[in-house]
């Protein structure tokens, strides 16, 4: 393997809210679509059908992230390049948005939820630890 293919892991992104303060399902949801949103960077296709099922050299993905981003790829689908997904906490559901982040939910009636943005990963050289 030359230099110029080393490989590319992927690491979670800081977030601003505590994890923690987060319900699971929310968290895998954020954590698998930030995920698939740093894999159609990298690989630098347009969509996700542009993969054909397939993650491309040098990608490469935790078998923990592989089963969050599989796990997503009914939104994954609907992305293009710069558009964001929030999710809200309260209701679970999500939505796609192409400038700011709503503040409030907007996606169930009468729902009290903060949506929170699912954040690209970061690029990394070493496998993250699942
Ligand atoms: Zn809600």
């Amino acid at each position: 393997m030359s230099e110029a293919t080393k490989p590319i892991w992927f690491t979670a992104p800081e977030v601003n809210q505590p994890a923690t303060a987060l319900p699971e399902h929310v968290r895998s949801m954020l954590h698998g679509i930030g995920l698939g949103i740093s894999v159609l960077a990298a690989a630098k296709v347009t969509c996700w059908a542009d993969l054909d099922g397939v993650l491309p050299e040098p990608l490469r993905l935790t078998d923990t992230q592989m089963s969050l981003v599989n796990a997503n790829t009914h939104v994954l689908g609907l992305l293009r390049p710069k558009s964001k997904v929030a999710i809200c906490p309260v209701c679970g559901r999500w939505q796609m948005y192409s400038s700011t982040a709503p503040s409030r939910c907007n996606m169930s009636l009468h729902c009290d939820g903060k949506p929170v943005q699912a954040k690209p990963f970061r690029r990394a050289e070493v496998p993250p630890e699942d």
